[in-house]
């Protein structure tokens, strides 16, 4: 069971009360970019088995968007965070390098 805990009025919950919205901290590309750019942005995901971070919406709650760092094999959610962040947070970042040593996502040491 997944159970997340939403960042900004702080209620944890079951999956069932969030709404997930794929991957976080994707890279936009829009008007003026290659064609493979913009493919890449429109079709290329992570599909990791382990650490994957992404985006979710307390549907059942306040509404607001936030990102979770979890384990896609375990379940295990390592934070959550603002939506509003361009990456992890350092506290969040520090937690998947305990966990998970070696662990790297795109340019995220
Ligand atoms: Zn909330």
């Amino acid at each position: 069971m997944l159970i997340l805990e939403c960042p900004y009025c702080g209620i944890k919950g079951e999956e069932t009360e969030f709404h997930a919205g794929g991957e976080a901290h994707l890279k936009r590309f829009g008007p003026g970019s290659s064609d493979e750019d913009f493919e890449t942005y429109l079709f290329m995901r992570e599909n990791p088995k382990g650490v994957h971070l992404e985006r979710w919406r307390h549907a059942n709650g306040c509404g607001k968007w936030f990102h979770a760092a979890r384990c896609t094999m375990t379940l295990e959610v390592f934070g959550t965070y603002s939506a509003q962040s361009f990456e992890p947070p350092k506290e969040i970042k520090d937690i998947l390098t305990a966990k998970r040593p070696g662990w790297s996502w795109r340019n995220f040491k």
